[in-house]
C-alpha cells in the first residue's frame, strides 16, 4: 500500500491516543469524565474502548497533527480536520465531543464517532468515508469481541456504540454494532464468517424494531441463524442495563430472546386490531407467508397448529391456504 495509507493509520492512532490523554489527564477533560461517570462508564471500560475527549476549541487537533509533521491537506481528506474554503485554513472537525475510536478488523483506528456532551445537534458526528474507512464493511467493536464470539459461537448485534460498551460492562462481551446505518450485506457476511448465531438487540422503539426486522432478513440471507431480543418499549440496551442491572439484562434480555419466527409474529401484530375481521385476515395471510418460508415441515406444522388454536380456524383450511401461498412464492 502507498505511504499515504500508512500516514492515515498513523494519524488516527496518534490522535486517538491524544484524545484519550485529554480525557483522562487534563482539566478540560473533567467535564467529559463526569458525563461518562454519570452514564456508568467505568475506568476499565474507558481504557478498553480507548474513549477520548475532543475539547471545545477549533484547533487542538489541527495543531497537534501539524506539529507532528502531517500534511494538513491529507488530514482533511482523512476526515480528521476540515478545510475552510474562504481562506484555506483548517479547523477541527470534532469539538466538545466524547470520542469513540472505530477500528478495522485488526484493531487499527480508522475513524471516529463523536458524541456531543449532553444535548445538541447532531448527537453523533462520525468520520466521513475515506480511503481507510468503508462504513458498510466495518462493525464497531469486532476485534475486541472476537475471542468471546469464537467461544460462544454467537454475535450480539447492537444499534449503538454505547450499547456495545454497556453490554460489555454487564458481562456480555460478544457485541458489535453497525455504524448508524442499516446493516449491509457485507457486514452480515463478516458476522457469518465469525459465527453462525446472531442475536439482534436493537433499540425498542419503532425505528429500532423496523431496523431489526430488516437486519434479520439481511442476516438470514448471509446464512446466519437469527434470534431477536425483547426489551420494554422505549428502552435501548444501555438504558435497560442502567435501569434493571446486569443480571436482568443477561437473563431477561439476552437469555430470553425470541426465535426469528416468534419475533416476526409479534412484529406483524404491531398496530393491528385483530378483532377486526379484515385486519385479522390480512394478519393471517402475512403469517402464512412467513410460515411458507420455513424450510422444515415440522416447523411449519407447529406454527400452523398454533395459529389454528389461537384463532379457532380449522387446521385444514390453514394448510390449504398456506399451500396456495407457497406455490405463489415459488
Ligand atoms: P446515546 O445513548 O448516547 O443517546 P444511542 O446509541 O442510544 O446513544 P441512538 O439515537 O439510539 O443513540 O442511535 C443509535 C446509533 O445511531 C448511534 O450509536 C450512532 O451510531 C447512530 N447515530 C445516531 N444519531 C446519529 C447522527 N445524528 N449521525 C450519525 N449517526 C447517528
Ligand atoms: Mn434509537
Ligand atoms: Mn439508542
Ligand atoms: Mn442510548
Amino acid at each position: 500500500k502507498s505511504p499515504d495509507y500508512a500516514e492515515m493509520f498513523r494519524a488516527h492512532d496518534l490522535l486517538q491516543k491524544f484524545y484519550h490523554h485529554l480525557l483522562v489527564n487534563t482539566k478540560e477533560g473533567t467535564v467529559a469524565t463526569k458525563y461518562l461517570q454519570q452514564r456508568g462508564f467505568t475506568e476499565e471500560v474507558i481504557n478498553r474502548f480507548k474513549i477520548g475527549y475532543a475539547p471545545n476549541t477549533w484547533d487542538v487537533a489541527s495543531r497537534f497533527l501539524e506539529k507532528r509533521g502531517f500534511n494538513l491537506h491529507e488530514m482533511a481528506k482523512a476526515g480528521l480536520i476540515v478545510r475552510k474554503d474562504s481562506d484555506g485554513t483548517y479547523f477541527d472537525r470534532f469539538r466538545d465531543r466524547i470520542m469513540f475510536p472505530i477500528w478495522d478488523n485488526q484493531g487499527r483506528t480508522i475513524a471516529f464517532g463523536g458524541r456531543i456532551l449532553y444535548e445538541g445537534e447532531p448527537k453523533y458526528l462520525n468520520s466521513p468515508e475515506t480511503k481507510i474507512f468503508n462504513k458498510s464493511k466495518t462493525l464497531y467493536g469486532l476485534h475486541l469481541a472476537r475471542p468471546e464470539i469464537r467461544k460462544k459461537q454467537q454475535v450480539i448485534l447492537f444499534e449503538g456504540y454505547v450499547d456495545v460498551i454497556a453490554a460489555h460492562r454487564a458481562g456480555v462481551e460478544n457485541g458489535v454494532a453497525s455504524l448508524g446505518t442499516s446493516l449491509t450485506d457485507e457486514q452480515a457476511n463478516i458476522i457469518r464468517r465469525n459465527a453462525e448465531n446472531v442475536t439482534i438487540c436493537y433499540d425498542s422503539d419503532s425505528a429500532g424494531i423496523n431496523a431489526a426486522y430488516r437486519a434479520a432478513s439481511v442476516l438470514t440471507n448471509a446464512g446466519c441463524t437469527v434470534r431477536v431480543s425483547k426489551m420494554p418499549e422505549g428502552f435501548d440496551p444501555d438504558d435497560y442495563i442502567r435501569t434493571y442491572g446486569y443480571e436482568s439484562f443477561q437473563n431477561n434480555v439476552i437469555g430470553t430472546s425470541l426465535t426469528l419466527m416468534a419475533f416476526k409474529i409479534e412484529f406483524l401484530r404491531r398496530g393491528k386490531n385483530l378483532q377486526d375481521e379484515g385486519e385479522l385476515v390480512a394478519y393471517i395471510e402475512e403469517v402464512l407467508k412467513e410460515i411458507s418460508l420455513l424450510p422444515k415441515a415440522v416447523e411449519r406444522d407447529r406454527y400452523l397448529r398454533a395459529l389454528s388454536e389461537e384463532f379457532s380456524i380449522s387446521l385444514d383450511a390453514l394448510k390449504s391456504e398456506q399451500y396456495q401461498i407457497y406455490r405463489k412464492l415459488r
